[in-house]
C-alpha cells in the first residue's frame, strides 16, 4: 500500500516527522508531496519547493525511510474543486492520503479517496507559524525541527531571509 502525505512544510519540522513515522507503520510506501511549491520569499513561505525537497531528504536520511519515501513538489491551482484530479495527475498513484488540513480532507473526500487523518503531536510547539516566529524573534527554534534541516536552514541563510522578507518599507 502506498500513502501521501502533502504538506507546505514550512518549514519540515518533528511534528511532520512523527506523522511520517506513524505513516511508515500503516503502510510500506510514501510519497511526501510539497504543496504550494511555486510559493517562496514570503513570510508564510520562505523556502523554496527545491529547498524543501532538500530539508526532507536530509531529515529522511537521518532515519531509515529514506528507501521508502518520494519526495515531489505540486503547484497550487485556482480551482479548488478539481484540485485533487490535478494531485493525481502530478504525482505518483497512492491509495491513502493523510492530512489534518480541513480543506485537502474535504476536497480527498470529495473524489472518493480513501482519507486518514493521524494524530497531532504537540501542536503549539510543533506547528511551521510558530518556529517562522521564533526564527523572526531571534528566539532558538532549532530543536523543533531535525538536527540536519536546522543545518540546511543556518547554512543556507534562512533565518536572514525570512526576517528579511518579513519587514515592511513604511516607517
Ligand atoms: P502543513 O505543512 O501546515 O501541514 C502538513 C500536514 O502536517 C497537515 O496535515 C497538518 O495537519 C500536519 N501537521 C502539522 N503540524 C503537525 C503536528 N504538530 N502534529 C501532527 N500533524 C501536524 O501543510 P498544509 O497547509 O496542510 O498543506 C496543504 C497543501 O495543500 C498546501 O500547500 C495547499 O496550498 C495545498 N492545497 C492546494 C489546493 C489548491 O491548489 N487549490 C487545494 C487544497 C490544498
Amino acid at each position: 500500500m502506498r500513502a501521501l502525505y502533502i504538506g507546505r512544510f514550512q518549514p519540515y519540522h518533528l511534528g511532520h516527522q512523527a506523522v511520517l513515522e506513524k505513516i511508515a507503520k500503516e503502510v510500506e510506501e510514501i510519497v511526501i508531496v510539497i504543496g504550494s511549491a511555486q510559493e517562496s520569499h514570503t513570510p508564510e513561505n520562505p523556502f523554496t519547493g527545491g529547498e524543501r525537497m532538500e530539508m526532507i531528504y536530509a531529515a529522511l536520511g537521518e532515519s531509515d525511510l529514506r528507501e521508502r519515501c518520494i519526495v515531489t513538489p505540486l503547484q497550487d491551482i485556482k480551482r479548488n474543486s478539481v484540485w485533487a484530479s490535478h494531485l493525481q495527475s502530478m504525482v505518483p498513484r497512492f491509495d491513502v492520503v493523510y492530512s489534518n488540513n480541513p480543506l485537502v480532507v474535504q476536497l480527498i473526500g470529495e473524489a472518493g479517496i480513501q482519507i486518514r487523518k493521524p494524530p497531532m503531536y504537540q501542536r503549539d510547539l510543533y506547528s511551521g507559524t510558530a518556529i517562522r516566529k521564533l526564527m523572526r524573534e531571534k528566539c532558538d527554534w532549532s530543536g523543533l525541527v531535525p538536527a540536519s534541516v536546522a543545518a540546511f536552514i543556518m547554512e543556507n541563510g534562512g533565518v536572514e531571509r525570512l526576517i528579511s522578507v518579513s519587514k515592511s518599507d513604511s516607517f
